[in-house]
């Protein structure tokens, strides 16, 4: 058993982006108001960095998991820059600024400008038409939770719904639109409804305040678009993994991997976490792990809380990393790749052009690797599928979709049984009661609860970080 001294201890629970940046803050924080705490990072595999995954390769870089995040929110770069590391940062290629939408037989390339997307014909013409209709839609009744395809199909028309929103959920949380939540999903959306009315009014408004702070000399922030998020998706030199192996040598000695936590039960001083070979007796800890790992981890000493957070669904995913010899290709893909919408039943959910997203960096020169993303909230068959059948559906899957008829001269698999959280309708109000019914001294963090992306697991942490240290006496 590690016990306590005069320090006050927190222990976090899991190695992720989360937890790790989570121990960060905590550190920092304390230090700045002259706080002594000790930090321990409890992660139940022998490595950190959960689902950040960059595997060398066969003279690849193939990412497990993430591939980066945007620079056009201020949490990853913050820390990034904290910890001195601008140096191995590696933004994306403009290139990546194209991404497409395989529909009716084709790619079809998203459009950055509102004209130029009314011209393409990913939508039908009425489908387009329907956009405007946007103007005279109904309001979601006040302080209703709607799911995102009840809340696109009211305001843009089923097709938007079917063809541009439905992959883009895909893209995002691997998810089935006709169970997400809104305002758990896309916050900003539905506030942008509420405060303006409508999405079309919402952006006129924005883009004329964009306009004015121009011309007055500040700085814009890259919004996003039809086309896609704004701002730059930016990565490491050597892989995401760069940043949580980075995060976890700053505890070195702390970070206590191939430690699976059972519990946290409560005692007179504080909280003991346990493990199969391990006890630590700590003043707080946070939980940055899967909703099902912390329902488990919580059985005895939160039951409420517990029961609410487990009952947030999962996504499957399998990534299949595809290397191809550049002459075996007439055009190698420029892009950042494509997804695919549910009602074109396809095997896949999209494809990743890696090698343009992040030229020089990802594959040797003569070659070009591409990632194929399968599986999410509809097929918890495909991604597991064996070694052999995956690959064989990825490469048939790209000869149907992008024509890509070549054979790989290089495979990887990395398959998540629980690979995004399913932020479902009702989702805020049991993330309300699990927190709600939490005892003190107990935080929760992760992806499971307010966001999925690198930058809100980040924004997420340092929020977690404030609590805890706000708990000890
Ligand atoms: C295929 C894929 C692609 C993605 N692409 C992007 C992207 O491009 N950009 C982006 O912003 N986001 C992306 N995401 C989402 C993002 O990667 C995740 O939301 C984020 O990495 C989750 O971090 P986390 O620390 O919250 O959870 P995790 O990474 O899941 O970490 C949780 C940790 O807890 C550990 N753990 C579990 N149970 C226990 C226990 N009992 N005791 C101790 N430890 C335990 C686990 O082993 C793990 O290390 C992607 C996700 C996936 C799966």
């Amino acid at each position: 058993m590690i016990s306590r001294d005069h320090k006050s201890r927190i222990a976090v629970i899991g190695a992720g982006i989360s937890g790790l940046s989570a121990a960060y803050f905590i550190r920092k924080k304390a230090r700045l108001s002259g706080k002594r705490v000790q930090v321990d990072v409890i992660e139940k595999e022998a490595h950190v960095g959960g689902k950040f995954t960059s595997r060398r390769e066969g003279g690849f870089l193939v990412e497990g998991g993430p591939n980066g995040f945007l620079d056009s929110k201020p949490w990853t770069m913050d820390l990034v820059r904290d910890l001195g590391m601008g140096d191995a940062l590696l933004p994306s290629d403009e290139a990546a600024a194209r991404r497409f939408i395989y529909s009716r037989g084709k790619l079809h390339e998203l459009k950055a400008s509102p004209v130029s997307f009314f011209k393409s014909n990913l939508l039908s013409l009425p489908g387009r038409l329907r956009i405007v209709g946007e103007l005279f839609a109904p309001a979601t009744p006040p302080g209703k939770d709607t799911t995102l395809a009840e809340f696109a199909r009211r305001r843009l028309g089923e097709e938007v719904l079917e063809r541009m929103l439905d992959p883009m959920v895909s893209g995002i949380f691997a998810g089935d639109p006709e169970r997400m939540s809104l305002r758990a999903c896309f916050p900003r959306i539905a506030e942008l409804e509420e405060t303006h009315g409508g999405l079309i009014r919402a952006l006129m408004r924005i883009a004329a305040e964009r306009k004015k702070a121009k011309k007055s000399g500040q700085e814009v922030v890259a919004s996003s678009g039809p086309s896609g998020p704004g701002g730059v998706l930016t990565s490491f030199k050597e892989g995401v993994s760069t940043l949580t192996d980075r995060l976890a040598s700053e505890f070195s000695g702390h970070v206590h991997t191939g430690n699976g936590v059972s519990s946290v039960v409560r005692d007179s001083n504080g909280w003991i976490v346990r493990t199969s070979s391990q006890e630590f007796a700590v003043d707080a800890v946070v939980l940055a792990v899967p909703a099902d790992s912390a329902a488990g981890i919580l059985a005895e000493a939160a039951r409420q809380s517990a029961r609410a957070i487990n009952q947030i669904p999962y996504s499957p995913m399998a990534v299949v990393g595809l290397g191809y010899d550049i002459g075996d290709l007439g055009e190698p893909p420029h892009g950042f790749g494509y997804l695919i919408p549910s009602v074109e039943r396809r095997k896949i959910l999209g494809a990743l052009w890696t090698s343009s997203i992040f030229p020089n960096y990802r594959s040797p020169d003569d070659r070009v690797l591409i990632r194929v993303m399968i599986g999410g909230a509809r097929d918890h068959t495909t991604p597991f599928l064996d070694d052999a059948e995956l690959v064989e559906t990825a490469r048939t899957e790209l000869s149907t979709t992008m024509g890509l008829h070549a054979q790989p001269v290089f495979t990887t698999i990395f398959r998540w049984e629980k690979a995004i959280p399913l932020y479902t309708v009702g989702h805020l109000e049991r993330l309300k009661s699990a927190e709600d019914a939490l005892p003190r001294g107990l935080v929760l963090a992760g992806n499971a609860f307010r966001g999925v992306g690198i930058n809100d697991c980040v924004r997420e942490s340092e929020a977690a970080a404030e609590k805890a240290l706000g708990m000890l006496r």
